[in-house]
């Protein structure tokens, strides 16, 4: 443990066999430059925030390490992606040490963009500002969301270009996260064909996330459920506030219930379930409403991997995992409508209720309605707002709707409450957040982008949102598109 930054710059995963990553010398960026850092988030972790924006500890940030730093890890891993197998790892990725939160949980910490690895294939191992400070904002705005997700610590300039359709500068962003362990790290384990190492990935993803489970009977089985679960959860939330990621590879489908990877990713402006914006995504593997099917498609990737440890007799191993499988789809819709009736303050799970749901996000499709918007006028009541709400079919929606918060157990003022809790007031929109990054891109002015990031960080608390983020968004004449 280095006490004055209260990090190890060892991080566990040396415990692994070496073949899960590579040792990596650090690259020297020409000079480093913070322009933003995460203080709530530094003293989570006990980290000393004056001494990491000091002249040395930039240097930490940035990977600008001495030879005495030997800890820094670029991690193996495989994946399917857009359903095809190949062998990955952290290309722009460093590993530079561990720390715990308040909860205890160790917490890796990572550098994306700090330059070339052994596993970097025809990359550079860089990154650029803009979707550096992207990342940054939707992770913490995830985070807010009661998403869990890895967080982002700080970003920095490097002082260098990196080369894309244009010139662009260079930068780091410095994330954290319950573990870098994917779908696509047991892959490779298992593509590497030897059990033991399998077993020892095993092992240390149970101790790192789900140490109840070995005095299970069968621990092995019992953690495809554990991730089954937490997984299934992951999306649910995502689902419950229209976001999409974008490239749901096994790579990017993380082990400890996180959201990893904010490549391609936005929210969802009027709810359309065909929603895609991926600019790779030609055929809509990953839309909004394909995001489901494709975890329970990923989770079975993790499934396979695990049969040799979960029985020595691999028929009874398959059916095994199969009935696990098979619950997913009970386990992510429970998850799914508990969080959707939070939204509309309904407290019972009954089919009638969840068709309130379904008929409602009927009634916004058909409509092009605002997804986040239509649940916030419901929640404040404001349906003389749109010509939509004077739709007959929507009156007799809430009429319908009216009758079950009337006549449910609890009263009204609590599923109010409830509703502010789970409707956010402002998500970061695709024409926000291309506001905030072109003005830093254009004109090096992060005003609207510290505003935006400071309104996102409260999504829940209505009252405080600014009003410029609460209007529905000037739809854009082309679809909006993303990129990795
Ligand atoms: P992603 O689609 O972002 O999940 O990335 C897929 C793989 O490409 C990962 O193994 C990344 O580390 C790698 N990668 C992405 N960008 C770069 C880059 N600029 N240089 C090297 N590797 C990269
Ligand atoms: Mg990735
Ligand atoms: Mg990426």
């Amino acid at each position: 443990m280095n006490e004055k930054y209260n990090w190890n710059f060892k991080t566990s995963y040396e415990l692994l066999p070496e073949v899960f990553y590579k040792k990596v010398s650090p690259n020297t960026v020409k000079s480093p430059e913070i322009v933003i850092f995460n203080e709530e988030l530094a003293n989570e972790l006990g980290l000393d925030s004056s001494m990491l924006k000091s002249g040395y500890g930039k240097n930490i940030l940035a990977g600008n390490l001495g030879p005495e730093d030997e800890g820094l890890l670029s991690l193996a891993y495989a994946g399917h992606q857009f359903g095809h197998f190949t062998m990955l790892g952290d290309g722009r990725a460093l590993l530079i040490g561990e720390s715990k939160n308040s909860k205890g949980e160790l917490i890796d910490i990572q550098l994306k963009g700090s330059g070339r690895t052994p596993y970097s294939r025809g990359g550079d191992g860089r990154a650029a500002l803009g979707p550096m400070l992207r990342e940054h904002l939707i992770s913490e705005a995830m985070n807010a969301l009661k998403i869990p997700t890895t967080r982002s610590l700080a970003v920095l300039k490097t002082g260098e270009k990196v080369y894309r359709e244009n010139s662009l500068e260079g930068a780091i962003l410095v994330r954290t996260a319950l573990s870098y362990i994917r779908v696509g790290t047991f892959e490779y384990a298992a593509a590497m064909g030897k059990g033991e190492h399998l077993k020892q990935l095993a092992d240390f993803a149970i101790d790192r996330h789900f140490s109840k489970v070995k005095k299970e009977e069968n621990p092995y089985l019992e953690f495809l459920r554990e991730v089954i679960h937490s997984q299934a959860e992951l999306i649910a939330r995502w689902q419950a506030v229209g976001f999409i990621h974008g490239v749901m590879n096994t790579d990017n489908t993380a082990i400890s219930g996180e959201t990893i990877d904010y490549g391609p990713c936005a929210f969802m402006d009027i709810y359309d379930p065909k929603t895609v914006f991926s600019s790779i995504d030609t055929f809509g593997r990953y839309s909004y409403e394909n995001q489901p099917k494709i975890l329970r498609w990923n989770l079975a990737r993790l499934a396979e991997t695990l049969i040799p440890l979960i029985d020595d007799n691999q028929d009874k191993a398959v059916s095994q995992a199969n009935e696990l499988l098979a619950e997913y789809d009970e386990i992510y819709l429970g998850f799914y409508y508990s969080l959707m009736r939070d939204k509309l303050g309904i407290i019972k799970a009954s089919s009638e209720n969840n068709k309130l749901v379904d008929d409602l996000l009927e009634l916004m499709k058909k409509n092009k309605m605002d997804y986040t918007n239509t649940f916030v006028d419901i929640t404040f009541n404001n349906l003389n707002e749109s010509e939509s709400y004077e739709s007959e079919e929507f009156r007799q929606w809430e009429i319908r709707w009216k009758d079950i918060l009337d006549n449910q157990d609890g009263n009204i003022e609590l599923a109010k409450l409830k509703m502010k809790q789970s409707n956010p007031g402002i998500i970061p929109r695709n024409s926000l957040v291309e506001r905030a990054l072109s003005e830093v891109i254009n004109n090096n002015d992060y005003t609207f982008y510290k505003k935006l990031l400071k309104n996102l960080l409260s999504p829940y608390e209505h009252e405080l949102i600014d009003k410029e983020f609460k209007k529905d968004p000037v739809m854009p004449l082309k679809p909006y598109k993303t990129y990795c």
